[in-house]
């Protein structure tokens, strides 16, 4: 509130924007309904019954969350636990889910409401060790949530220790998502068990492990106070990497320099900017989203504008259904094909007029994919000004269907719930 927000600005001042709620972020009629409830004074229930429906309209779990990635470990789902990419586990520790920041564009805002009892949670790791153990292929665990920052080290060391056993040796990169770099520095520096967290980090990586903090910097703003690099310096005097991630997020960071100067400060803090995200499709999307195309175009020009140092970042990505997808470009065949070309391409794509040569498409790729046999798969959308999500794109080419999993191959993929047997556990 002190450093990041600049009073004059309010209301547009970005970091304002990012953790103040604003009307326009519940359409006018949802709105309507609850002024309605609560001028005429009606009672809670009511009041929480037409919360609970604005709630469900807000696709809460977006992505299968739910329903395809909590892994069934011997006849039971471990609700504790996602498990999307081989790779990858994901572990929400339940004294990890709240957050130092509450962003209004939170995509995981559903953790902090106790939404029909459903919560990604679990008390201790007794789960995510046997699963862990049983699942050689994972060679990397997300503690994530919320935030795991906001646990006292007494906690987060309960969540951690038990991932150094030798047994979980497979377990190489152990990561905690956070943003508490940038909205409670403090929590690095100067809170009673700042020195104990910095302390277990060298544990960490004593064991043998990589530590990566996944910091979530959504504006450069957030990298100016003496005490976010203060606490950036002694999170990387213990070994650990810190990388950086956020959404592009209207009315937030929509602005090729913004990400330009998170990307150039970060580098010069020593970190190592990771992801440029998209909004997700939950939550007040409809206040922050930006469409696709323009989310490539800030990328590109932010990215044109850095040096190699800040180029491992990977965007605009969307973690959809399937995995995370990449706007990699927009093209049009003949930008890239003569007329020889195009009239080959045409045929052996069922003679596609040679007037789609003139037309431009997004060029996608999947950087990561429930089905490792995805990754790195390209695939042309249709450039439509007004997309901004995953599920919003068609096939480029007047194709029928992209040649990835269709709605069959969702259910083969991983053991699936429906949403209600999810609400009823
Ligand atoms: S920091 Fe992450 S978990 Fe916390 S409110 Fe923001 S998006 Fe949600």
């Amino acid at each position: 509130m002190e450093n990041l927000i600049d009073w004059s600005k309010v209301p547009n001042d970005p970091v304002f924007q990012l953790v103040f709620p604003q009307r326009e972020m519940l359409d006018p009629e949802q709105y309507h309904d609850v002024e309605t409830l609560l001028r005429k004074g009606h009672a809670q229930d009511s009041l929480a019954r037409v919360i609970q429906r604005i709630r469900l309209d807000l696709n809460p779990y977006p992505a299968g969350q739910l329903t395809h990635n909590v892994p069934i470990f011997e006849g039971r789902p471990l609700w504790g636990l996602q498990h999307k990419y081989r790779e990858t586990v994901l572990f929400f520790p339940f004294h990890g889910q709240s957050c130092h920041a509450y962003c209004t564009y939170c995509f995981r805002w559903a953790q902090f409401i106790n939404m029909e009892g459903v919560k990604f949670a679990s008390k201790d790791t007794v789960d995510l060790v046997a699963y862990l153990k049983a699942h050689p292929d994972v060679t990397d665990v997300l503690i994530t949530g919320g935030d795991p920052m906001i646990m006292r080290t007494t906690l987060l060391r309960k969540y951690l220790e038990p991932l150094l056993i030798p047994e979980l040796d497979h377990v190489q990169n152990i990561r905690i998502g956070t943003k508490a770099i940038a909205s409670w520095p403090y929590r690095f520096v100067s809170e009673p068990d700042a020195d104990d967290c910095l302390r277990l980090f060298e544990e960490v990586i004593a064991a043998n492990r990589h530590l990566a903090i996944m910091g979530h910097f959504s504006h450069p703003v957030e990298l100016e106070p003496e005490i976010a690099r203060a606490a950036i310096q002694r999170i990387r005097n213990t070994g650990a990497q810190i990388r950086m991630q956020a959404p592009i997020i209207r009315h937030v960071n929509d602005d090729p320099e913004v990400w330009a100067s998170i990307w150039r400060t970060g580098v010069r803090l020593g970190l190592i900017p990771y992801y440029m995200f998209v909004e997700r499709d939950t939550g007040a999307r409809n206040y922050f989203e930006v469409p696709l195309v323009r989310a490539y175009e800030i990328y590109r020009q932010a990215y044109a504008s850095v040096s190699g140092l800040s180029r491992p970042v990977q965007g605009p990505t969307m973690s959809a259904f399937p995995g995370k997808v990449r706007i990699m470009g927009v093209i049009t065949l003949r930008d890239i094909m003569d007329d020889r070309m195009i009239e080959t391409f045409s045929r052996a794509h069922g003679g596609v007029p040679a007037i789609h040569a003139d037309e431009p498409v997004l060029i996608c790729d999947f950087t990561q994919a429930r089905d490792p046999a995805l990754v790195k798969t390209v695939f042309f959308a249709a450039l439509d000004p007004h997309v901004t999500w995953f599920d919003q794109l068609r096939p480029a080419f007047a194709r029928e269907r992209f040649p990835f999993a269709d709605e069959g191959d969702r259910e083969r993929i991983l053991p699936s719930y429906s949403v209600t047997e999810c609400l009823l556990h």
